[in-house]
């Protein structure tokens, strides 16, 4: 098994057990719902913006190991960044799982979000990785509902 490959599981592992953010927030300026059908994955993710700035992000929702991590490791990629700046690491992501992004090639801002290039092996979840960032992206733009189908 690759380095890499390694530190993912170990990784997935961690934030399944103990995923990071795992809340609502009340009365949260922004909120969507995420749904996986293909895996069963669904997810509410909340928003609370200052200004241009997410100045809290979490989720709630029941998921597989792989959405759950994701989406635990988003909201810590995420917060106090910018808008723009979220819309940046949500491309970079997007192309890394769909393999139009060589996290070890390039510039690019993943940080610890690129051991999410292990599910370029593995097809079916691409979805479940994807997820949050999905649905973190339709709260910011004002959508409040996304289905991966
Ligand atoms: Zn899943």
């Amino acid at each position: 098994m690759s380095e890499l490959s390694e530190l993912y599981q170990e990784v997935i592992l961690d934030h399944n057990k103990n995923p990071r953010n795992f809340r609502e927030i009340e009365n949260a300026d922004r909120h969507a719902d995420g749904n996986n059908p293909l895996c069963g994955d669904q997810i509410r993710v909340f928003v609370d913006l200052e200004g241009d700035l997410v100045k809290d992000v979490s989720f709630v929702g029941s998921g597989c190991a792989i959405s759950k991590a994701s989406a635990s490791m988003m909201t810590q990629a995420l917060k106090g960044k910018s808008k723009a700046e979220a819309e940046i690491l949500f491309d970079e992501f997007h192309k890394m799982v769909t393999g139009q992004l060589d996290p070890e090639a390039g510039e690019h801002h993943l940080g610890k979000l690129r051991i999410f290039a292990g599910v370029l092996e593995f097809p079916a979840r691409v979805k479940c990785a994807s997820l949050s960032w999905h649905t973190v992206n339709a709260a910011l733009h004002g959508e409040d509902e996304v289905s991966t189908e």
